[in-house]
C-alpha cells in the first residue's frame, strides 16, 4: 500500500475582511520591475472591488471572461501576452471563483513552462514551479483554491493540470466577497461542495483524514441549506469553510458517479459544473439514495430551478461522445463502484442515465 503525499497550499488567512491584508501579504513576494497580475472575474469589471485592490508600480488588473469555463487556449493566450508585455512576473492573483481561481493557477504554471497547457494536462506532467499564486474565491463550493488541479477544456480532452506545483502559494478567504453571488449561483456552487461530500464518504477510497473533512463541510452545508436555506452573513461563512474542508476531503480521496456523467455534459454540451453536477445528482437515487433524497429537499427548501430535458434530442453519436468521456474518469468510477466498476457501469446503463437528463 502506497499512500499518498500530497502538496497542500502554503499559507491561509481566513475571516471577514482579510482582503485588507492583501498588500501586507504579497510586498514580500514582490520583485523590482515585475507586476503582480490580479486575474479578475469579469463579474467585478465597474464594481467597488477592484478599488480596493492594492496595486503598485506596474501592476495590471486583467478582466477574465468566464462565460464558458477555462479553455486551454485561453490560459497559453494570457500566459503568452504576459510573457510578450513583461517578460517575468512576480506573481498572478485569481479574484472569483472557480473558473477564475484555475484561470489564475494555470497562469501561473505556463509562465514558467514551455509549450501549450493542453501538454500538462493530466496527472504530474508540469515539471518546474510557477510563479507566485494566491487564490482568492468570490464563489463557494469548489474547492478549487485548496486543490492540486486546474480543470481545463483542451482540443481533445477536458482535464486538469493536476500537479504538485498546482496548489495556490496563498489564498484569502474573505466570506464577505460572496455577498453578491446571486441565489441560483450560490446554490449551483455550494452544491459542488455538498456533492463532493457525498461522493466523497460515500466512497471506497474513504478513510479517516477524508472523513474527518468531509463530515465537517456536511455539517456546514446542512447548516446553510437546509437549516437556515436563506442569505445572511454567517451562512456565507459558514460556506466558505464548508468548500475547504470539502476540497481537502477530496483530496485525498476522490470524487464520484455525479461528477464523472458531468463532465461528459460538459465536454458536449458546455454545462458548467455546478449546475451540471446538480442536473445529474437529481437522477442518482441508485446510487446515493439519502444523499439525493436531502439534495431535492434542499432544492425545494431553497427554491431552486434545476434543469431538465438537457439530453432530449441527442443522437446517438452524441450519447457515445459524453459515454466516452465519463468512461475515461476511471478513478472516479472506481471510488464510487469498487475495482469492478467496469463490469456495474456498462455503457448500456450510462446511456439509460444520460438519456434520463
Ligand atoms: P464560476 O467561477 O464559473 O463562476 C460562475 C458565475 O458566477 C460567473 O458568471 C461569474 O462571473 C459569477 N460570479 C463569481 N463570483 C461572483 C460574485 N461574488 N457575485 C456574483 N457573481 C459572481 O463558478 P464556480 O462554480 O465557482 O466554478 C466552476 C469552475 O470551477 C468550473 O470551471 C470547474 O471546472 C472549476 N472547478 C475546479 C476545481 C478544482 O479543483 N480546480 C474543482 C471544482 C470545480
Ligand atoms: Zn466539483
Amino acid at each position: 500500500m502506497k499512500f499518498r503525499n500530497f502538496k497542500l497550499v502554503g499559507y491561509v488567512v481566513y475571516g471577514r475582511g482579510s482582503f485588507e491584508q492583501l498588500d501586507e501579504i504579497l510586498n514580500p513576494h514582490r520583485k523590482a520591475g515585475q507586476p503582480m497580475v490580479f486575474l479578475v472575474d469579469h463579474y467585478f469589471e465597474g464594481k467597488s472591488l477592484p478599488n480596493r485592490i492594492p496595486l503598485r508600480d506596474n501592476d495590471i488588473i486583467l478582466y477574465v471572461d468566464v462565460t464558458t469555463e477555462p479553455k486551454t487556449i485561453y490560459v497559453d493566450e494570457l500566459a503568452s501576452r504576459l510573457k510578450q508585455e513583461f517578460g517575468s512576473i512576480s506573481g498572478v492573483i485569481g479574484i472569483g471563483g472557480g473558473s477564475t481561481m484555475d484561470l489564475a493557477k494555470a497562469v501561473s504554471l505556463m509562465m514558467n513552462n514551455p509549450g501549450s497547457s493542453a501538454d500538462y494536462q493530466g496527472w504530474d506532467l508540469v515539471k518546474v514551479p510557477g510563479v507566485y499564486k494566491v487564490g482568492i474565491p468570490t464563489l463557494s463550493g469548489t474547492g478549487a483554491e485548496v486543490s492540486r488541479t486546474t480543470v481545463l477544456t483542451g482540443p481533445t480532452k477536458k482535464l486538469g493540470m493536476n500537479s504538485d506545483f498546482t496548489p495556490f502559494d496563498q489564498i484569502v478567504l474573505d466570506p464577505e466577497l460572496t455577498k453578491d453571488a446571486p441565489a441560483n449561483q450560490r446554490f449551483y456552487t455550494g452544491m459542488d461542495c455538498y456533492i463532493h461530500c457525498i461522493e466523497s464518504l460515500e466512497g471506497t477510497f474513504l478513510n479517516e483524514f477524508s472523513k474527518s473533512y468531509g463530515e465537517k463541510a456536511l455539517e456546514l452545508c446542512r447548516k446553510v441549506f437546509v437549516e437556515k436555506a436563506m442569505w445572511d452573513e454567517e451562512s456565507d461563512d459558514q460556506l466558505m469553510m464548508a468548500s475547504y474542508a470539502g476540497g481537502m476531503s477530496i483530496a485525498y480521496s476522490q470524487v464520484g458517479v455525479a461528477h464523472a456523467v458531468s463532465y461528459g455534459l460538459s465536454y458536449l454540451l458546455g454545462t458548467k459544473h455546478g449546475i451540471g453536477n446538480c442536473i445529474v445528482m437529481n437522477h442518482l437515487e441508485e446510487f446515493y439514495p439519502a444523499g439525493v433524497k436531502e439534495f431535492k429537499y434542499m432544492v425545494e427548501k431553497n427554491k431552486i430551478d434545476i434543469p431538465a430535458g438537457i439530453c432530449s434530442g441527442l443522437n446517438d453519436d452524441q450519447f457515445n461522445k459524453m459515454i466516452d468521456v465519463s468512461m475515461g474518469m476511471k478513478p472516479l468510477w472506481e471510488n464510487a463502484l469498487g475495482k469492478d466498476w467496469e463490469k456495474q457501469m456498462t455503457r448500456d446503463r450510462l446511456r439509460a442515465l444520460y438519456e434520463k437528463l
